[in-house]
Protein backbone atom coordinates (compact mmCIF):
# COMPACT_ATOMS: atom_id res chain seq x y z
CA UNK A 1 0.00 0.00 0.00
CA UNK A 2 0.98 3.39 -1.05
CA UNK A 3 0.66 6.45 1.11
CA UNK A 4 0.27 10.14 -0.54
CA UNK A 5 0.88 12.69 2.60
CA UNK A 6 -0.45 15.58 0.02
CA UNK A 7 -3.37 15.87 -2.18
CA UNK A 8 -5.80 18.93 -2.75
CA UNK A 9 -9.00 17.00 -3.69
CA UNK A 10 -10.80 20.20 -3.77
CA UNK A 11 -8.61 21.73 -6.27
CA UNK A 12 -8.75 18.35 -8.79
CA UNK A 13 -10.92 18.51 -11.81
CA UNK A 14 -11.97 15.26 -11.16
CA UNK A 15 -14.77 14.24 -8.78
CA UNK A 16 -14.12 12.78 -5.15
CA UNK A 17 -15.73 9.65 -6.67
CA UNK A 18 -14.01 8.66 -9.21
CA UNK A 19 -10.43 9.99 -7.28
CA UNK A 20 -11.43 7.15 -4.25
CA UNK A 21 -12.15 4.62 -6.79
CA UNK A 22 -9.05 5.05 -8.93
CA UNK A 23 -7.15 5.19 -5.71
CA UNK A 24 -8.51 2.11 -4.48
CA UNK A 25 -7.49 0.13 -7.24
CA UNK A 26 -4.12 1.58 -7.26
CA UNK A 27 -3.47 0.69 -3.52
CA UNK A 28 -2.75 4.06 -2.99
CA UNK A 29 -3.95 5.84 0.28
CA UNK A 30 -3.73 9.96 0.87
CA UNK A 31 -4.05 12.63 3.03
CA UNK A 32 -6.47 15.57 1.69
CA UNK A 33 -4.82 18.73 2.81
CA UNK A 34 -6.89 21.83 3.08
CA UNK A 35 -5.53 25.06 2.49
CA UNK A 36 -8.07 27.54 3.25
CA UNK A 37 -11.37 27.55 5.69
CA UNK A 38 -13.31 26.83 2.61
CA UNK A 39 -11.56 24.40 1.99
CA UNK A 40 -11.74 22.45 5.63
CA UNK A 41 -15.22 22.47 5.09
CA UNK A 42 -15.22 20.77 1.87
CA UNK A 43 -13.26 18.17 2.81
CA UNK A 44 -14.90 16.86 5.69
CA UNK A 45 -16.77 14.10 5.13
CA UNK A 46 -15.49 13.36 1.57
CA UNK A 47 -12.75 11.09 2.62
CA UNK A 48 -10.63 9.47 5.35
CA UNK A 49 -7.88 10.85 6.02
CA UNK A 50 -7.64 14.75 6.30
CA UNK A 51 -5.42 17.74 7.25
CA UNK A 52 -6.60 21.32 8.27
CA UNK A 53 -4.12 24.27 7.76
CA UNK A 54 -3.70 27.98 6.43
CA UNK A 55 -1.17 27.95 3.92
CA UNK A 56 0.93 31.09 3.11
CA UNK A 57 -1.10 32.25 0.05
CA UNK A 58 -3.95 33.12 2.73
CA UNK A 59 -2.17 34.30 4.96
CA UNK A 60 -3.53 37.80 5.07
CA UNK A 61 -7.58 36.62 5.10
CA UNK A 62 -9.22 38.89 7.25
CA UNK A 63 -11.71 35.92 9.44
CA UNK A 64 -11.48 34.54 12.61
CA UNK A 65 -9.41 31.49 10.75
CA UNK A 66 -7.50 30.49 13.61
CA UNK A 67 -10.21 29.51 15.72
CA UNK A 68 -12.12 28.19 13.43
CA UNK A 69 -8.40 25.03 12.91
CA UNK A 70 -8.84 24.84 16.46
CA UNK A 71 -12.43 23.93 15.94
CA UNK A 72 -11.64 21.05 12.80
CA UNK A 73 -8.21 20.04 14.69
CA UNK A 74 -10.12 19.21 17.61
CA UNK A 75 -13.20 17.48 16.29
CA UNK A 76 -11.19 14.96 14.52
CA UNK A 77 -8.30 13.62 16.48
CA UNK A 78 -6.64 12.01 13.55
CA UNK A 79 -5.80 14.37 11.49
CA UNK A 80 -2.62 16.49 10.77
CA UNK A 81 -2.34 19.78 10.08
CA UNK A 82 -1.08 21.55 6.51
CA UNK A 83 -0.28 22.45 4.20
CA UNK A 84 1.13 25.98 6.69
CA UNK A 85 4.66 27.00 6.04
CA UNK A 86 6.53 30.56 4.26
CA UNK A 87 6.60 31.33 0.99
CA UNK A 88 8.73 34.09 0.11
CA UNK A 89 8.17 34.39 -3.86
CA UNK A 90 7.24 37.74 -4.81
CA UNK A 91 3.07 37.43 -5.04
CA UNK A 92 3.14 36.22 -1.58
CA UNK A 93 1.46 38.07 1.37
CA UNK A 94 3.68 40.20 3.37
CA UNK A 95 6.51 38.07 5.37
CA UNK A 96 5.51 39.23 8.60
CA UNK A 97 1.84 38.01 8.11
CA UNK A 98 2.88 34.72 7.20
CA UNK A 99 5.47 34.11 9.85
CA UNK A 100 3.04 35.06 12.47
CA UNK A 101 0.02 33.04 10.60
CA UNK A 102 2.93 29.86 10.46
CA UNK A 103 4.66 30.49 14.13
CA UNK A 104 0.66 30.23 15.51
CA UNK A 105 -0.60 27.39 13.97
CA UNK A 106 3.60 25.54 14.71
CA UNK A 107 2.16 26.38 18.36
CA UNK A 108 -0.98 24.68 18.13
CA UNK A 109 0.25 22.01 16.31
CA UNK A 110 2.64 21.76 19.39
CA UNK A 111 0.17 21.67 21.82
CA UNK A 112 -2.21 19.66 20.17
CA UNK A 113 0.54 16.97 19.46
CA UNK A 114 -0.17 16.79 15.25
CA UNK A 115 1.86 16.02 12.72
CA UNK A 116 2.53 19.19 10.51
CA UNK A 117 2.64 19.44 6.25
CA UNK A 118 4.88 21.81 5.69
CA UNK A 119 5.00 24.38 2.23
CA UNK A 120 8.74 25.87 2.20
CA UNK A 121 9.34 27.83 -0.80
CA UNK A 122 12.65 30.28 -0.94
CA UNK A 123 12.07 30.54 3.20
CA UNK A 124 14.68 27.32 4.42
CA UNK A 125 16.54 29.36 6.71
CA UNK A 126 13.47 31.14 8.31
CA UNK A 127 11.00 27.96 9.15
CA UNK A 128 14.07 25.93 9.90
CA UNK A 129 14.52 29.00 12.59
CA UNK A 130 10.71 29.18 14.10
CA UNK A 131 11.02 24.67 13.57
CA UNK A 132 13.47 25.45 16.58
CA UNK A 133 11.59 28.61 18.37
CA UNK A 134 8.53 26.34 18.98
CA UNK A 135 10.04 23.44 19.56
CA UNK A 136 8.38 21.19 16.76
CA UNK A 137 9.86 18.00 15.11
CA UNK A 138 6.20 16.24 14.07
CA UNK A 139 6.89 17.80 10.50
CA UNK A 140 7.62 16.74 6.89
CA UNK A 141 8.57 19.33 4.53
CA UNK A 142 6.41 18.65 1.36
CA UNK A 143 7.85 18.74 -2.32
CA UNK A 144 11.70 19.03 -0.91
CA UNK A 145 13.91 20.20 -3.48
CA UNK A 146 16.65 21.91 -1.37
CA UNK A 147 19.82 21.24 -0.52
CA UNK A 148 22.03 18.69 1.48
CA UNK A 149 22.83 20.99 3.99
CA UNK A 150 19.13 22.20 4.24
CA UNK A 151 18.17 18.53 4.82
CA UNK A 152 20.37 17.40 7.49
CA UNK A 153 19.04 20.43 9.15
CA UNK A 154 15.70 18.96 8.84
CA UNK A 155 16.56 15.84 9.73
CA UNK A 156 18.17 16.79 13.06
CA UNK A 157 15.30 18.40 14.07
CA UNK A 158 13.40 14.97 13.34
CA UNK A 159 11.84 15.68 9.88
CA UNK A 160 10.80 13.68 7.21
CA UNK A 161 11.22 15.04 3.35
CA UNK A 162 8.64 14.17 1.09
CA UNK A 163 9.48 13.11 -2.69
CA UNK A 164 6.88 14.14 -5.52
CA UNK A 165 6.82 14.55 -9.06
CA UNK A 166 9.24 16.58 -9.82
CA UNK A 167 11.73 14.26 -9.36
CA UNK A 168 10.56 12.22 -12.19
CA UNK A 169 11.59 15.18 -14.18
CA UNK A 170 14.68 15.52 -16.61
CA UNK A 171 16.98 17.08 -16.24
CA UNK A 172 17.07 14.97 -13.47
CA UNK A 173 16.81 17.65 -10.31
CA UNK A 174 19.30 17.69 -7.66
CA UNK A 175 17.95 17.07 -4.86
CA UNK A 176 17.60 13.41 -6.09
CA UNK A 177 20.83 13.20 -4.10
CA UNK A 178 19.52 14.61 -1.04
CA UNK A 179 16.77 11.38 -1.32
CA UNK A 180 19.59 9.17 -2.72
CA UNK A 181 21.91 10.21 0.83
CA UNK A 182 19.08 10.45 3.94
CA UNK A 183 17.89 7.89 6.27
CA UNK A 184 15.05 5.93 4.27
CA UNK A 185 13.23 5.76 7.70
CA UNK A 186 12.24 9.83 6.89
CA UNK A 187 11.38 9.37 3.31
CA UNK A 188 7.40 10.87 2.27
CA UNK A 189 5.73 10.65 -0.86
CA UNK A 190 3.59 12.96 -2.46
CA UNK A 191 1.83 13.69 -5.78
CA UNK A 192 0.87 17.25 -4.27
CA UNK A 193 -2.10 16.65 -6.85
CA UNK A 194 -3.28 18.15 -9.09
CA UNK A 195 0.17 20.07 -8.61
CA UNK A 196 3.22 19.03 -9.77
CA UNK A 197 2.39 16.63 -12.29
CA UNK A 198 5.28 14.04 -13.87
CA UNK A 199 6.85 14.57 -17.11
CA UNK A 200 4.02 14.95 -20.10
CA UNK A 201 1.17 14.54 -17.67
CA UNK A 202 -1.13 18.10 -17.37
CA UNK A 203 -2.59 17.20 -13.94
CA UNK A 204 -1.16 14.72 -11.53
CA UNK A 205 -3.62 12.05 -9.39
CA UNK A 206 -3.37 10.46 -6.51
CA UNK A 207 -3.06 6.87 -8.18
CA UNK A 208 0.23 8.08 -9.68
CA UNK A 209 1.69 7.78 -6.92
CA UNK A 210 3.28 4.02 -7.53
CA UNK A 211 4.69 5.29 -11.20
CA UNK A 212 6.77 8.24 -8.87
CA UNK A 213 7.38 5.71 -6.82
CA UNK A 214 8.91 3.02 -9.66
CA UNK A 215 10.96 6.40 -10.82
CA UNK A 216 11.86 7.03 -7.44
CA UNK A 217 12.63 3.29 -6.56
CA UNK A 218 15.13 2.85 -9.66
CA UNK A 219 16.75 6.21 -8.71
CA UNK A 220 17.33 5.29 -5.05
CA UNK A 221 18.42 1.60 -6.19
CA UNK A 222 15.94 0.08 -3.51
CA UNK A 223 12.96 -2.27 -4.98
CA UNK A 224 9.54 -0.89 -5.87
CA UNK A 225 7.92 -2.96 -3.11
CA UNK A 226 10.67 -1.48 -0.81
CA UNK A 227 9.97 1.96 -1.54
CA UNK A 228 6.11 0.84 -1.37
CA UNK A 229 6.75 -0.42 2.36
CA UNK A 230 8.53 3.03 3.04
CA UNK A 231 6.24 5.13 2.32
CA UNK A 232 3.38 3.29 4.61
CA UNK A 233 5.08 2.33 7.43
CA UNK A 234 6.88 6.20 7.38
CA UNK A 235 3.51 7.64 6.86
CA UNK A 236 2.14 5.61 9.81
CA UNK A 237 4.34 6.32 12.07
CA UNK A 238 5.06 10.24 11.39
CA UNK A 239 1.20 10.89 11.35
CA UNK A 240 0.73 7.80 14.31
CA UNK A 241 -2.44 6.47 11.96
CA UNK A 242 -2.84 3.44 10.70
CA UNK A 243 -3.75 4.15 6.91
CA UNK A 244 -5.51 0.61 5.70
CA UNK A 245 -8.27 1.15 8.43
ZN1 LIG B 1 2.99 23.51 -1.06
Amino acid sequence: MWVDINVHLELMSASTESVNQATNASSVNFIATGTHPDQWRWLVGRTRHLAFGLHPQYAAVSSDWFSLLEQYLGSHPGSAMGEVGLDFRPHMPAREIQQRVFENQLALAKELDRPVIIHAVKSHTEVISTLKRVGLNRFVIHAFLGSEDIAVAYLTLGGYLSAGGLMTRTPRPRALDVFRNMPTHRLLLETDAPDLPMTEMVESSPEHLPMIGRSLAADLGISVPALEQLSYSNACVLFDHDFSQ
